[in-house]
């Protein structure tokens, strides 16, 4: 099975308080975006396509292995996707869809999404349980229901997808009115079932600063893996 990896790296990532774009902002080192292409290309992937924001192209070329593809992302996540999307190869059998906000992916997490596509999957995300008890709060900030917690699951990336199930849901997508946040949602909206295999603690989204001291942490454990 031949996968393309697409990493969505075009937000400007403001709740980070960073001077940079988030996936140009320094993990040990390097550039978050650099260890989100290392993380697809460990677990499996073939080629990387890089969404990036206009203004900063240069500079994310300047930074990538020269054998990555680098295109201008869009206003939202799923129109930086989208652009992605087009530009990738037709030879293709996969999809994975990755966050550059989410550097320490583990292989492993990359291989188990590849390995339920290659299973037949059409459409997989990585999940983890939800911990804590989750209750719906109305706009007094008064807690108006309890969710049951069991069925809940967080969403993660890298998301693989079946390619041509992935370019129909994107081209039946409403248009920018509808905001998706990840890609399985795309998909679902066009009546495709998806999957779950499991995620990893170590492939959370870096948001604001504290998860990039957290992701600091751990870079020990990464080298030493
Ligand atoms: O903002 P958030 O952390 O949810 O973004 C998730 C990922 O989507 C990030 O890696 C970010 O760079 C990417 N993104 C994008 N294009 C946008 C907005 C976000 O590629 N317009």
């Amino acid at each position: 099975m031949h996968a393309v990896g697409i990493v969505a790296a075009a937000g400007s990532g403001l709740r980070l308080g960073a001077e940079l774009p988030k996936a140009l902002v320094p993990l040990g080192g390097r550039p978050l975006v650099c260890w989100a292409v290392d993380a697809l290309r460990a677990g499996g992937v073939d080629d990387v396509v890089v969404a990036v924001p206009d203004p900063q192209q240069a500079a994310f070329t300047a930074v990538l292995p020269a054998d990555v593809q680098v295109v201008v992302g869009g206003d939202t996540r799923t129109a930086s996707v989208r652009a992605a999307l087009a530009a990738a190869s037709e030879q293709v059998d996969a999809v994975l869809v990755h966050d550059a906000a989410r550097p320490l992916t583990p292989p492993d997490v990359v291989a188990r999404v590849l390995a339920a596509l290659a299973a037949g999957a059409r459409a997989v995300v990585p999940v983890l349980p939800v911990v804590d008890t989750t209750v719906v709060v109305d706009d007094d900030g008064v807690v108006a229901a309890d969710v049951p917690r069991p069925p809940l699951r967080r969403v993660q990336t890298p998301q693989g997808f079946d390619r041509t199930t992935l370019v129909r849901a994107y081209a039946q997508a409403p248009g920018p009115a509808v905001e998706f946040t990840d890609d399985a949602s795309v998909v679902r909206a066009a009546g495709i079932p998806v999957h779950t295999v499991a995620g990893d603690e170590r492939a959370a989204k870096i948001t604001v600063a504290h998860d990039l001291r957290m992701a600091e942490l751990q870079l020990p454990g990464e080298r030493n893996r």
